[in-house]
């Protein structure tokens, strides 16, 4: 197809066209491409879960006890005991009635949204939201409107103007966001939510098993678990696994049992998924050094920066650095590869134009020593 040759070369010549690159293994905080070591920056296994042992071993036992695949869907003979149990861990520890749980955190916002809301709603969205809640809306057909990042100044003129021409309306925003690191003004938005008769959602893919006190999230930290009618997360990132949550009442989750298609429609998740999940739960509650030497270096890290000279943003274990040209972000990254740095350079339309930035993913495994290191490296490399 002519289109598909043309998109392919207008990508290329921008030197934006995507690439899958294979990596022969990864491992604390490490990651090896073509023999070489590297120190792996744009990972989300922020606890280092992925490798835990207690993980491993829960997830070869259910292996053994019932095996690699779930058959079915969950509505079919694909639901075990298992899943159950991971359901009641997850609503115990997101202070929650009930949890369902999903394939994966774009099948749960994809679902959710798309399943919950209808044409004759309108949904208010930051404007940095994760593809696969924008993808939800669109599903949905709600009127989608979506306010600056964080500003709730603009929701309130959007509210204001449009909430009374919709039956229901949703606000949704996530909890860290995923390209600045930064937390939304949640007490802000439930007062909102409450003034304009509203629900509200919050996706913690970055935040589940880091904040709050049992490491349950930053709606947690914050003391709002009771404002926050949906709660979405994901067991990809920090918690060292896949899959993804809802958490809600009991009758939301009866109805998204019911009516949506992307937890309907599709296999069960596999044993040893689940059981790592529940393993990851346990360990989070069990082992709260690991969040908080991750965020106490975080901190640590974003001083060095500042010091050096380097613009930061956001509070958490996801650290951008803004460069703005796309031509440096790109340099700095290669030159930072070849000290055996694995941080990519993240551009528009990713981020707004003039934005360009490195952005340095934190993990357990990152440590002080490990920081200072790169920080002197970075005064070598990029001239700021
Ligand atoms: C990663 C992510 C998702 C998708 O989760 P997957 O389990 O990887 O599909 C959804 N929302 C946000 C904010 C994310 O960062």
């Amino acid at each position: 197809m002519e289109r598909i040759d043309r998109f392919l070369l207008k990508r290329k010549d921008s030197n934006l066209l995507r690439k899958l690159r294979p990596a022969d293994s990864r491992f604390d905080g490490r990651i090896v491409f073509n023999e070489k070591e590297y120190i792996d920056f744009s990972s989300n296994d922020y606890l280092s879960l992925s490798n835990h042992l207690f993980l491993k071993e829960a997830s070869k036992a259910a292996v053994d006890n019932l095996g690699t695949g779930s058959a079915a869907s969950r509505l079919l003979s694909g639901n075990l005991n298992l899943h159950h149990k991971l359901e009641d861990a997850v609503a115990v520890f997101k202070q929650k009635e009930h949890a369902l749980v999903f394939n994966s955190g774009y099948q749960a916002n994809l679902g959710i949204i798309g399943s919950l809301y209808t044409k004759r709603d309108a949904i208010f969205s930051d404007k940095l939201s994760h593809a696969s809640i924008i993808d939800g809306i669109f599903l949905s057909e709600a009127k989608s409107f979506r306010f600056r990042h964080n500003d709730t100044g603009h929701l309130e003129s959007l509210l204001k103007k449009e909430r009374g021409r919709s039956e229901e309306a949703l606000i949704v925003t996530e909890s860290i966001f995923s390209m600045d690191g930064d937390r939304p003004p949640l007490k802000e938005l439930i007062a909102l939510k409450k003034k304009y008769d509203c629900k509200i959602m919050v996706d913690e893919a970055h935040a589940t098993g880091i904040f709050g006190p049992t490491g349950s999230g930053i709606v947690e930290d914050e003391g709002l678990t009771g404002e926050v009618d949906l709660i979405m997360g994901t067991f990809g990132k920090a918690l060292g696994g896949f899959g993804a949550y809802i958490a809600s009442s009991g009758k939301i989750i009866e109805y998204i049992i019911n009516f949506c298609r992307s937890f309907i429609y599709s296999t069960a998740l596999p044993p040893p998924v689940i059981a790592a999940g529940l393993a990851a739960i346990e360990t989070v509650r069990r082992e709260p050094f690991r969040r908080k030497r991750l965020l106490e270096n975080a901190a640590y890290f974003r001083g060095l920066l500042n010091g050096a000279g380097f613009k930061t943003r956001g509070d958490s274990q996801i650290v951008p650095v803004i460069i703005g040209s796309n031509e440096k972000a790109v340099a700095y990254s290669k030159a930072l590869c070849a000290r055996g740095y694995w941080v990519l350079p993240i551009r528009p339309p990713t981020v707004p134009v003039g934005e360009a930035r490195l952005r340095f993913s934190l993990t357990y495994e990152h440590t002080k020593d490990i920081l200072d290191n790169l920080i002197n490296d970075m005064r070598g490399i990029c001239k700021i």
